[in-house]
């Protein structure tokens, strides 16, 4: 008797990715994570907010100023016979051609091609975003520069009736081209790089008569905050005083691109707290951090990492927040296997800070386990608020297109207008995660990746048939392309699935064993 207790109390070690203890599990079904791209690598070169729009503020500080009310126009026709675009832009057809999207797959949906490309464009037009994705793309010239700013500012981009009335037909999938597999495969970047969030200018898209998507990339309608009205609001945000009379000890214990986290003990209650320190004068999107104070201040959750409190410090902005202990989701899922009550557990946790959020009117549009961060206890918390949109009364739908490609829902793909539903399907990406050790695509050029979220809908799920039937809905639910039948946090919140949850203190042996697994990489 005393031996099961025992067991109870002690459960054996969790399965490890990337070790054979796997099989003696059960867990074959479970794939090895691509070995290169270990958790470490995608942590150090993890791009803060600020500089995955750091090279757009170099743009936007041109030598030759660009025409206030320009507007470029791409018209882009498609020939279904040939399976050639005219009229393309050289940029996007680069980009096309090292894309590995196949002919047949351009045929199949030409619509999807452009949304890719012109979001995809638009994302990453930085030399830092070219170097991110496209590792063979050179750093464009000061004129390059230049032009690209211009074409930057309004691009219409919509499929055109091809040239050829007799070509007019719609593609179909039958459509197959010899040509298929002559490209040569592109450089494919690593994990690290590629689960970086991006966050584009608002984009406005109108329906065409004829039925075909027009998207119009549009000067933001708000002015750019000055430095100088930054400082002004942070300042009304910001406690008075200096932040090391109340905080002690400050170990480094993590780095983001926008800042250094830190670990410091709270000198009047003797608890331990994280602060966030960022140079201002290294934060060229300081809208972003605002937005991320405001956010984590008003909406208070204990599924969500909360503010405690921040400082000006010199040139600095220091936020204080809890402190959690056991790293983030990503390095559970990369270096252990979860079973169907952790995920459960997991995911009830995440949907109740969905629930509040959305019912707070906050969209928080990067929902991926990086932003998932655990205490020791097993306690799930969400973080990362930087890129969360607060709706109000008279926009209650979003179409700037922000996020982390492989998490992103198909509607913010195709640049339809979206809601708080995104956050369900990045959720039920994260729960492939938790079940894969990586969201689908993640193997694929992001470009190609972008394509088969919009084209494919729900991804295929490998050896789905072995999960429960409680658990694969729970996933259809998740991963419903129609945004109407997509549950909301508050319908998944009653779904059986999350019946199968453990209690929480069963995510320390996975905490534990991520630990461990790292310090041997
Ligand atoms: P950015 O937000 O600048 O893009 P990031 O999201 O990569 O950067 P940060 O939020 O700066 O990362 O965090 C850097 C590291 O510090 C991460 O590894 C994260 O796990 C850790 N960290 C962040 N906040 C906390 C916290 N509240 N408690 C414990 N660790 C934290």
């Amino acid at each position: 008797m005393s031996d099961s207790f025992d067991e109870m109390e002690k459960p054996p070690a969790p399965p490890v990715r990337h070790t054979s203890t796997r099989d003696a599990h059960n867990m074959e079904h479970k794939p090895l994570p691509k070995e290169p791209d270990s958790k470490e690598e995608r942590k150090k070169v993890k791009t803060p907010k600020s500089s995955k729009v750091a090279k757009l503020k170099d743009m936007e500080k041109p030598v030759i100023s660009p025409p206030s009310n320009f507007e470029h126009t791409v018209h882009v026709g498609f020939d279904s016979h040939t399976g050639e675009f005219t009229g393309m832009p050289e940029s996007w057809a680069k980009l096309l051609s090292n894309s590995n999207i196949s002919i047949t797959e351009q045929k199949k949906n030409p619509q999807a091609v452009l949304d890719v490309l012109n979001y995809y464009e638009t994302s990453t037009k930085t030399e830092e975003s070219r170097h991110k994705y496209m590792t063979n793309v050179k750093p464009p010239s000061a004129d390059s520069m230049h032009n690209a700013l211009s074409e930057k500012l309004n691009i219409v981009v919509s499929l055109q009736p091809p040239s050829k009335p007799e070509n007019s037909s719609p593609p179909t999938p039958d459509d197959v081209d010899e040509e298929d597999n002559e490209a040569p495969p592109p450089p494919i970047a690593t994990r690290p790089d590629k689960t970086k969030s991006i966050y584009t200018k608002p984009i406005e898209v109108d329906e065409k008569p004829n039925g075909a998507i027009s998207t119009k990339n549009e000067k933001p309608k708000k002015k750019k905050m000055s430095d100088e009205e930054i400082l002004e609001k942070l300042r009304t945000i910001v406690t008075i005083g200096d932040p090391n009379r109340k905080y002690t000890k400050m170990e480094k214990i993590g780095q983001g691109a926008s800042g250094t986290v830190y670990i410091a003990v709270e000198v009047a209650t003797g608890r331990e707290i994280a602060i966030k320190t960022m140079n201002l004068s290294q934060q060229p999107k300081k809208e972003l951090i605002i937005n991320e104070i405001l956010v984590m201040r008003e909406n208070q959750n204990p599924n969500i990492v909360n503010y405690l409190d921040s400082y000006l410090v010199g040139e600095e902005l220091w936020v204080v927040m809890e402190y959690l202990a056991g790293g983030s989701l990503t390095d559970v899922v990369t270096e252990t296997c979860m079973d169907e009550g952790q995920i459960a557990a997991v995911a009830r946790e995440c949907l109740q800070a969905l629930e509040f959020l959305h019912e707070n009117h906050v969209i928080h549009r990067d929902i991926k386990s990086d932003n998932i961060l655990l205490g020791m206890d097993g306690s799930v918390k969400l973080t990362d608020f930087g890129f969360c949109a607060q709706l109000s009364a008279e926009q209650s739908n979003r179409i700037t297109m922000v996020g982390t490609p492989y998490w992103m829902a198909p509607e913010v793909v195709t640049r339809k207008q979206y809601g708080p539903k995104v956050d369900i399907w990045s959720l039920g990406i994260m729960a492939i995660e938790m079940i894969e050790g990586e969201p689908p695509y993640l193997n694929e050029n992001p470009l190609r990746a972008l394509y088969l979220i919009a084209t494919n809908g729900k991804p295929d799920i490998k050896e789905k048939n072995k999960l429960s039937p409680v658990f694969q809905d729970f996933l259809d639910k998740c991963l419903e392309v129609d945004v109407d039948k997509r549950c909301s946090a508050s319908e998944l919140l009653k779904h059986p699935f999350l019946r199968l949850a453990k209690p929480l203190a069963n995510l320390q042996p996975l905490i534990l064993a991520a630990k461990e697994a790292q310090k041997g990489h």
